[in-house]
């Protein structure tokens, strides 16, 4: 009875009630983006609390991130008002299994002050352990080892449980040996790695059933956000946790939606969800049907295209909002990345003018090498922008390296950057010649190199080392004299291939390899846009010391995967491309599976925004110095003209975006053609608009040609060239 409802209820629905006030027995909430899962999950703690069913120290709640986390606690405050005290359960899954395992650490081995290491320190310790075997660290790569070890904790496996399928795929058959000799020297190290950050408290609670009794007690309630992402060990540890013996009730509430399940490549399992019900007899299942948080043309375009999938429970979603004043999403083509950067940049622009907060306002990228020519164009025109959920282009690791090499190259006398690349691909110039080195530097009162220079003449260094340094002397001497006369994008391709730095990613089996070679080629074909190395080097200086603040008003920068859950009133989604989105890997390496995974990404894009969705796709993207016509992402002929719309006005070329030809290719005279099939939005919008045109705004058949997408031959091109 609304009436006496209390103030946090009020506002929900009813099946957003049913599911905050069913609090005895199992509750599975299933619905579509936007439906208030999260908000559903919140509102419940509160209710929970205000009801005095539990204390905050006797609920446990999972989200994906420690951010969510953070949030969740902040409205929980807001909806019992005053501040919340506790909430010590509440985090991801690796943070409450770091607190239950500080605990516990002698069950499993452990002293209580175990560290964690990081993925670095995983693969050093690997590779001790692989050489220590006498196998050959070059043929089984320890990176590639490490995501092995990963991807069988994510599945919960111990040594003894891995199939035998995989254990012979690595070191001759010696793989399950590496994984418990890992195991056992991480005990001697009293250390863990992420994933024993779940496997260790699930190990402990199965061979402790005292203890597990405990924590069934503590946890009179057991909450879980993005329960579609949870991946086997999260879902055992879960399971072990939130199961009752028959008769007590187990109170349990997951929220997920399968539609958004995006990291099955990192080993999430969506059938969890059909599991449920399973092994949670009696549990409720709660459809949320309103969305909330989009206008009737963002939902609209996001259910016309997840409807492409084949593998879905299936679900209604509407919207009360409908206003006639809402634009549908809109499509809009750019000549390359460029241009696609720097119209976004306006648009940007005139909303701030409209009054528009950046804050709400984001770009969502499929892969994290787009986010450079956003973060260079936004230096450019003073737009604050934060990049969220990793660093910064200019800040990875690949790029501070090959921008050292240039660096080196344009200014010899820079040691530091002489320090970081000297022996980054290894060398062989360990720390003693290092700090040899730098001793004869300081000494001279001369730079580095120079003091390399110098020091090959002498014995000072051992025969080996000064063999390397000799190379390395001649390569930057050879560099220094082309800087002059050769082009210099062509230049620095030509340092990071003679010095063996892209050889390096390239032998590297590790899964962010890939990546990083992406975002290498970025940075070269960035170089373009500048007279010179040394311009760009400035340039770059400046991107570098933009401001990073978390209080200003910026537009926020970050890749689909980290912006689950997220919301924004304007979302730019770049780069609808085939190739690189859907991405070439998800295709090769999944296929149909790997193309539905992609499809649910794009779902969650365009289901982040709340009033504004812009969809870019450029006609070429530029790779090692050669202009590549791309084709337009198969997703945008999965949008329904109803909802989305293509911009007329974008993609004109005179005198506005760069044509590498000189003219414009698209001459307005000559007939529209359509020589291939063009199903659901794309024939729409071409019956709908003007003839000269097909719906990529492309007005000849030459056109239609180069981008077309039909059934005629294989899509041969891919972002990457490969
Ligand atoms: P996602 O699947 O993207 O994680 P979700 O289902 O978790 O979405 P929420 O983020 O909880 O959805 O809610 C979406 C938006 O709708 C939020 O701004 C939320 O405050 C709002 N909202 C949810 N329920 C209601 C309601 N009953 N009345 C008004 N606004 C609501
Ligand atoms: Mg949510």
């Amino acid at each position: 009875d609304q009436a006496r409802a209390p103030d946090y209820l009020s506002g929900l629905n009813p099946e957003q009630r049913e599911a905050v006030e069913t609090v005895d027995g199992p509750v599975l909430v299933l619905a579509g983006a936007g439906t208030g899962k999260t908000r559903v999950l919140t509102t419940r703690i509160a209710h929970i609390l205000a009801t005095s069913r539990a204390f905050p120290s006797q609920i446990l709640a999972a989200t994906f991130t420690n951010k969510a986390a953070r949030e969740m606690k902040e409205r929980i405050g807001h909806l019992v008002g005053g501040a919340v005290e506790g909430m010590p359960w509440l985090g991801t899954f690796h943070s409450i299994g770091v607190k239950l395992l500080r605990r516990h650490a002698e069950l499993v081995g452990l002293s209580s002050d175990f560290t964690i290491l990081d993925t670095d320190d995983v693969v050093r310790l690997i590779k001790q352990i692989i050489q220590a075997e006498g196998l050959d660290d070059k043929r089984w790569p320890a990176k590639q080892f490490a995501q092995m070890i990963d991807g069988w904790k994510n599945k919960g496996l111990d040594p003894a449980q891995i199939p035998e399928g995989d254990a012979r795929a690595f070191a001759n058959g010696k793989g399950r040996e590496l994984y418990a000799a890992y195991q056992a020297r991480l005990k001697t190290l009293n250390a863990c790695d992420f994933g024993d950050l779940l496997l260790h408290p699930i190990r402990m609670f199965k061979a402790n059933p005292d203890v597990l009794k405990e924590y069934h007690q503590r946890f009179k309630y057991v909450l879980v956000d993005e329960y579609q992402d949870t991946n086997t060990a999260q879902y055992m540890w879960l399971r072990l946790l939130a199961q009752r013996p028959p008769g007590v009730p187990q109170n349990v509430c997951c929220v997920g939606d399968d539609d958004q399940s995006i990291y099955g490549w990192r080993g999430a399992e969506v059938d969890n969800i059909l599991r449920f019900e399973k092994d949670f007899p009696g549990a409720k299942v709660i459809k949320l049907e309103r969305n909330y948080r989009s206008t009737e043309h963002i939902l609209g375009t996001a259910g016309h295209l997840i409807a492409h999938n084949e593998g879905r429970l299936g679900k209604t979603l509407f919207t009360d909002r409908v206003d006639p004043n809402d634009g549908k999403v809109v499509v809009h083509k750019a000549w390359d990345s460029e241009e696609e950067a720097r119209a976004v940049g306006e648009e940007i622009e005139q909303l701030q003018r409209q009054q528009h907060p950046l804050n709400n306002m984001a770009i969502l990228v499929r892969a994290s090498f787009q986010m450079r020519e956003f973060e260079d164009r936004f230096v450019t025109l003073g737009l604050n922008y934060r990049v969220i959920g990793g660093p910064r282009f200019y800040e990875r690791l690949e790029i501070r390296d090959a921008m050292a090499y240039f660096r080196l190259v344009c200014q010899p006398a820079d040691d530091l950057a002489f320090e970081r690349i000297v022996n980054t691909p290894k060398r062989g110039l360990g720390d003693t010649t290092i700090r040899n080195l730098h001793d004869y530097a300081r000494a001279r009162n001369i730079p580095m190199l120079a003091a390399a220079a110098d020091i090959i003449d002498t014995d000072e260094l051992k025969p080996k080392a000064r063999k390397a340094l000799f190379d390395v002397v001649a390569d930057f001497r050879r560099w220094q004299s082309l800087l002059e006369n050769t082009p210099h994008t062509e230049l620095a391709e030509q340092i990071l291939d003679e010095s063996g730095y892209t050889a390096m990613w390239q032998n590297d089996k590790s899964a962010e390899a890939q990546g990083r070679l992406d975002n290498l080629k970025e940075l070269i074909r960035s170089m373009d846009q500048e007279e010179s190395m040394r311009a760009y080097l400035e340039r770059v200086a400046l991107v570098m010391d933009a401001e990073q603040n978390a209080d200003m008003d910026a537009v926020s920068i970050m890749t689909l995967h980290s912006a689950k859950g997220l919301e924004f009133e304007t979302v730019f989604l770049p780069g609808w491309e085939e190739g690189l989105f859907p991405h070439q890997r998800a295709l090769d390496e999944g296929g149909r599976a790997g193309l539905e995974e992609e499809r649910r990404l794009a779902y969650v894009g365009i289901t982040r925004a709340k009033r504004r969705c812009h969809i870019w796709f450029v006609e070429n993207r530029r790779i090692h110095g050669l202009w590549q016509s791309t084709q337009p992402s198969r997703f945008l002929e999965e949008l329904p003209s109803a909802h989305a719309e293509y911009d007329e006005t974008s993609g004109s070329f005179g005198g506005y975006g760069r044509n590498p030809y000189g003219q414009s290719r698209f001459d307005k005279q000559e007939p529209f053609q359509n020589s291939y099939s063009t199903p659901g939005w794309k024939r729409a919008q071409a019956n709908k608009t003007d003839a000269t045109r097909d719906n990529w705004g492309n007005r000849s058949g030459h056109a239609v040609e180069r981008i077309g997408y039909g059934e005629s031959g294989p899509r041969a091109k891919t972002i990457d060239g490969e």
